[in-house]
């Protein structure tokens, strides 16, 4: 069996992975509510499933490490409801710096953080520009992003990428998890995430979740096992190749 889970390995393994110029993925997610139908570890579950997956795909071609997932993120928007569990747009930075950092020191020259958490997206990215500020370079995405034409194409209803509790990271989880999901609970909720005015996006406002609202963003209702299958490949089929061309650049 190829192995490829950081944890799982004894420290000359992890040497040894580094010596043959591993990638290194970094599952990056939160712990928050998922609209009343699904677990609030959803998107941590789900960054560290594609990841898990694509190494697979990879192995033994490309040598790829998945290590241990950041489980918590950038919730406060979601902190209205019970069970999200935030840290500071200012720990998550550090503590995303910190591992990365460590990693670089040990010798790993393609890392990439891989998240699962629309909310951590632009502090992540701040945290990349950082790091490269300071010489050390690593690549950051979010993992739908890599897929997102093929995405589009599979969902069948209006709002056509990942909203949150939608229709992809529902039918997902039915593929993978079905015992923790209530589709009874699932409902259409395309009103979310809210803005106070409508700029039509030209001026960003940080999405709140309020209370009352149904904490979910797309359709749930259309999601089905099938439809997560074809949704899980595609990502994993993007990502990997994305790996398969950072594996082959050069970083000095
Ligand atoms: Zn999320």
């Amino acid at each position: 069996m190829e192995k490829y889970v950081w944890q799982h390995m004894r420290r000359d393994e992890i040497a040894e992975m580094r010596d043959h110029g591993a990638v290194v993925i970094v599952p990056v997610g939160s712990i928050e509510q998922h609209g009343a139908h699904l677990p609030v570890d959803v998107d941590i579950f789900m960054a560290q499933t594609v990841a898990l997956a694509a190494a697979q795909a990879l192995a033994p071609d490309v040598p790829v490490l998945v290590a241990p997932p950041v489980w918590t993120g950038v919730s406060p928007h979601h902190m209205h409801f019970t069970g999200t569990l935030t840290l500071s747009v200012d720990t998550f930075s550090q503590v995303l710096r910190d591992i990365v950092t460590c990693m670089w020191r040990h010798g790993f020259r393609h890392i990439l953080l891989l998240n699962g958490h629309g909310g951590n997206d632009q502090t992540m990215k701040a945290a990349t520009l950082q790091l490269g500020a300071e010489g050390i370079e690593v690549a950051a995405t979010t993992y739908w992003d890599l897929a997102a034409a093929e995405l589009a194409e599979l969902v069948e209803g209006e709002r056509k990428k990942v909203g949150h509790a939608c229709e992809i990271e529902t039918s997902m989880m039915l593929y993978l998890r079905q015992e923790l999901v209530d589709m009874s609970t699932a409902v259409k909720d395309l009103g979310i995430p809210p803005t106070r005015l409508p700029t039509g996006g030209a001026v960003y406002f940080w999405p709140v979740f309020d209370p009352g609202t149904t904490g979910v963003a797309g359709d749930p209702t259309l999601a089905t096992a099938e439809k997560g299958k074809a949704f899980l490949d595609a990502i994993t089929k993007n990502l990997a190749e994305f790996i398969r061309t950072f594996h082959k650049t050069h970083i000095p």
